[in-house]
């Protein structure tokens, strides 16, 4: 399957310039890159600013369920795909833990995301890995609940990153998780998307990782099986080592 890469900026940079300036030094690589799906993931007031002509993919960081309406302060699918958005993430786990979005919010926003013709990225992962194996469980419920009611056509348009929220590098003692632990999450997570769809279409859906990737750990991840991208959070605003990620992944494809 076709390496993604995939860099959230979360509530960076400070500036429209320093944003274009990062976003113009990645696509400038993009455009030599061949077999790479390459996504920038800008706050929102940046994204109309960047996304015009270049081969780089926009993603928003996050999207509201409904088209319009009442909702102070949110977002739609439509005006993210007029604005040049093509894919969103949703189920972030700094969603999840500072604006308590649950499994059935982020239900409504995937829903929503796929009408909208978005594809959506989304984040899956336990707080805390048990040795008993016990995270499993959350990483069932989060998936299972996520797909509750989408359609069997729309499931290869989602994206699923497997972001364990003890390896995001905001974290205190974050550390990127063991690549053959990562992959055997992302080989569990296709065979719950097997359960509900079957193994075909589950076949089909890119599983990623997140959490403290860099140039130095990438190789290692993109070599595993049931793997095939990254979201990259930090490293995605130094476009000097993004650009080697996205490198990487153009080597390993
Ligand atoms: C993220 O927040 O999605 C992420 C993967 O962050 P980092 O790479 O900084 O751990």
């Amino acid at each position: 399957m076709r390496n993604i890469i995939i860099g959230n900026w979360k509530l960076h940079p400070q500036s429209s310039r320093e944003a274009r300036m990062l976003a113009r030094s990645i696509a400038q690589i993009a455009s030599r890159i061949k077999n790479v799906d390459i996504v920038i993931a800008p706050p929102f007031p940046f994204l109309p600013l960047i996304s015009a002509g270049s081969k780089v993919a926009i993603a928003a960081q996050d999207v509201f369920w409904e088209r319009e309406g009442p909702y102070t302060g949110e977002v739609s699918g439509p005006m993210l795909r007029g604005v040049g958005a093509r894919y969103v993430i949703v189920g972030h786990s700094e969603r999840r833990n500072h604006l308590h979005e649950t499994d059935e919010i982020i239900n409504k926003k995937l829903k929503h995301a796929l009408l909208s013709g978005l594809r959506p990225i989304l984040c899956v992962g336990e707080r805390k890995r048990d040795s008993d194996g016990e995270f499993f469980s959350v990483i069932k419920q989060q998936i299972e609940i996520a797909f509750a009611k989408v359609k069997r056509g729309d499931v290869t348009r989602v994206v699923v990153a497997y972001e364990p929220v003890w390896a995001i590098s905001s974290g205190k003692s974050a550390k990127a998780a063991e690549p053959a632990d990562a992959n055997e999450a992302a080989l569990f997570i296709r065979k719950t998307i097997a359960g509900i769809y079957g193994v075909r279409v589950a076949r089909g859906v890119r599983i990623i990782y997140g959490g403290s990737s860099n140039a130095k750990n990438a190789k290692d991840f993109l070599s595993e099986r049931e793997i095939s991208g990254l979201l990259v959070g930090r490293e995605s605003r130094d476009a000097k080592e993004f650009i080697k990620i996205i490198e990487c992944a153009y080597t390993v494809s």
